[in-house]
């Protein structure tokens, strides 16, 4: 038995494998990961109680370069999913134009429970009991859902010392005194910014005072909000858990990132009319929505009550697929997750050429490269889109980005002799 999830995303490459003419085999490749590894870490627990984590790595795809993907520590998580997951970071890496191949990690725990000296061991554990197959030229994590910098500190650590130098390549989005980068704290959100400025230019004709509505306020979305208010938008909408702030004057971002993080409630922002609904910003009067705080929030029953001309998807999966094609019928632009959310793995690409080299670019430097990469991903795609959509009615610019990611990965495997 399959997952839902796993199904999903291999049904997702089936169909992109039709719509771009390749021959049945790639599917054939990509449906299975060349490797997994399901590990044990025995952690020595505060009271002294000996406790087993099980997790994995899945290393899905080599054939652009090493694997690359994050590590998820949570209590739910399962083998299929982490499958799934990795598979997916395949197709992002390869849209992204990266020298990237997918993977991705994790471990059944619920690091809110853990103090932080079990964290530590078990972060340390996880390396240990992989250090064979990890490397800056094989198998490259990042944090993921559960993990953060620190964590990403401690792996580099644990890694190093068994290597006996310093390896700062081999894991991304460490602290930038440990050979990390200062634009990764808001890496996503810029690039969600970047590429919604260029969406607004080819479609609205700029982004000049076009009306934007945020749903979510935490890494992606505040980043989102912040980047696009200093390229000249209005942020008319932001959302939590709290409810939503609609101000059609226009929200001072900066102001709302204080209070939210005075206070954890973006209710508390001092101006605007307050909705208890956090769903509310979704149909708010805007031109742009970005849905940037969870999956599954535009859906059937709610895209009637959609009035933006263009969402770029921040966060992963926010509108499901018949939602999709319904916003498609009414002309509106959805810009994929996996193009729009990618900034923060072309940052990690960043890092580790920065790290290989052992030579560091300023903040602004950075920033630049991340800008000039997420607008080209996005002009490859918008063109991919409107070519096809000369010859094929039904298409969504998600169909494109899945054409152009399969593409590369036809032909980096085809020259390798693989296919
Ligand atoms: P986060 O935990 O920092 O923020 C999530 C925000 O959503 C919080 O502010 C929370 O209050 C809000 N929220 C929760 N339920 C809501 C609701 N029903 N309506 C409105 N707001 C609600 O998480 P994040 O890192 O910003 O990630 C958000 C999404 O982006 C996820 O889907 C994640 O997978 C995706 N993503 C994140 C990154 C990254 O670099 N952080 C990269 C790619 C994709």
């Amino acid at each position: 038995m399959v997952s839902e999830f796993l199904k999903n995303v291999l049904d997702t490459i089936k169909r992109g494998v039709e719509l771009g003419g390749f021959p049945e085999e790639l599917y054939k490749i990509l449906s299975k990961p060349e490797r997994i590894l399901i590990i044990k870490i025995p952690v020595r627990m505060d009271d002294g109680r000996l406790e087993i984590f099980e997790g994995y790595r899945v290393q899905h795809n080599s054939a652009l370069g090493p694997y690359k993907g994050g590590i998820r520590f949570h209590p739910k998580v399962t083998l299929e999913d982490d499958i799934a997951l990795a598979t997916l970071m395949t197709l992002k890496n390869s849209l992204s134009g990266i020298p990237y191949g997918g993977g991705k990690g994790a471990v059944r725990v619920d690091p809110k429970k853990l103090s932080p000296r079990e964290l530590e061991q078990l972060s340390r554990g996880y390396v240990r009991a992989l250090y064979s197959v990890l490397g800056d030229q094989t198998d490259i994590p990042a944090p993921d859902v559960g993990t953060n910098p620190q964590i990403m500190a401690w792996m580099v650590d644990e890694y190093s010392k068994m290597a006996g130098r310093n390896v700062p390549g081999v894991f991304t989005s460490k602290p930038p005194v440990l050979w990390g980068n200062p634009v990764r704290e808001y890496s996503t959100g810029f690039g969600c910014a970047v590429v919604t400025r260029e969406a607004a230019e080819k479609y609205l004709g700029g982004i000049e005072g076009k009306r934007v509505a945020i749903q979510g306020f935490g890494n992606v979305a505040r980043w989102h909000a912040y980047w696009l208010q200093k390229m000249g938008a209005k942020i008319v909408a932001i959302s939590d858990t709290s409810g939503t702030v609609y101000d059609p004057e226009g929200i001072d971002v900066e102001l709302a990132m204080k209070v939210k993080n005075e206070t954890r409630k973006v209710i508390n922002y001092p101006k605007g009319e307050k909705i208890p609904d956090p769903k509310a910003a979704l149909y708010v009067d805007a031109d742009i929505l970005g849905p940037d705080a969870l999956e599954n929030q535009i859906t059937m029953e709610n895209v009637n009550k959609i009035k933006a001309k263009i969402i770029v998807e921040g966060a992963n999966g926010p509108t499901t697929p018949d939602a999709e094609r319904e916003l498609a019928k009414r002309g509106v632009i959805v810009v994929p997750d996996f193009l729009a959310n990618a900034g923060g793995v072309v940052m990690s690409y960043l890092e580790w050429v920065e790290n290989l080299q052992w030579y560091f670019w300023s903040e602004e430097e950075t920033r630049a490269r991340l800008e000039n990469i997420m607008k080209n991903n996005f002009l490859r795609v918008y063109k991919k889109f409107e070519d096809i959509k000369t010859e094929k009615k039904d298409i969504v610019m998600r169909d494109a980005a899945l054409v152009i990611s399969l593409e590369r990965l036809y032909e980096a495997m085809k020259y390798r002799g693989w296919l």
